[in-house]
């Protein structure tokens, strides 16, 4: 698979990347406040996952450990807001073994500055055409035929 419609898409994407530059730097610290509040086991931290079933074996292919470990040391790629929500995507590479890694994406909605639940996780590479820049930037949104099997 591949982009269908690379002018539409290319356009997309630059609109895309300015409304993240936009918001970057409130992302930015949305997340690194609750990686630090998450790091020093306040209690009134609360990171929950929170998947829907057709989720559920995309999940299994990453650890609880594996999403903790995302959270705590990834960075964000995109941020937007839904119905007052703001939903950031932290990315990360967890490491496999020697010198090999694997691209991590969370989708976390905020209920509040430090009350996140993670509500998709998955691998970009099996997506790969939705992304340029290493994993991080968005430059595609043409579906596959079969949008259920992700
Ligand atoms: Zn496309």
């Amino acid at each position: 698979m591949h982009c269908l419609q690379p002018i539409n898409c290319n356009n997309r994407a630059l609109r895309h990347l300015k409304k993240f530059e936009s918001l970057q730097s409130e992302a930015e610290l949305l997340l690194t406040d609750f990686q630090e509040k998450l790091q020093s086991n306040s209690s009134d931290v609360r990171f929950r996952l929170k998947l829907h079933a057709s989720q559920r074996e995309m999940f299994r292919a990453f650890s609880r450990k594996d999403i903790l470990e995302a959270v705590t040391n990834g960075w964000v790629i995109e941020m937007n807001e839904r119905s007052n929500n703001k939903i950031i995507i932290v990315m990360y590479f967890i490491h496999t073994g020697p010198k090999s890694y694997r691209p991590i994406h969370l989708v976390c909605v905020l209920n509040s500055p430090f009350d996140w639940e993670v509500i998709t996780v998955y691998d970009p590479r099996s997506r790969s055409w939705w992304w340029g820049n290493n994993y991080s930037e968005r430059i595609c949104w043409c579906a596959e035929q079969l949008e259920e099997e992700y």
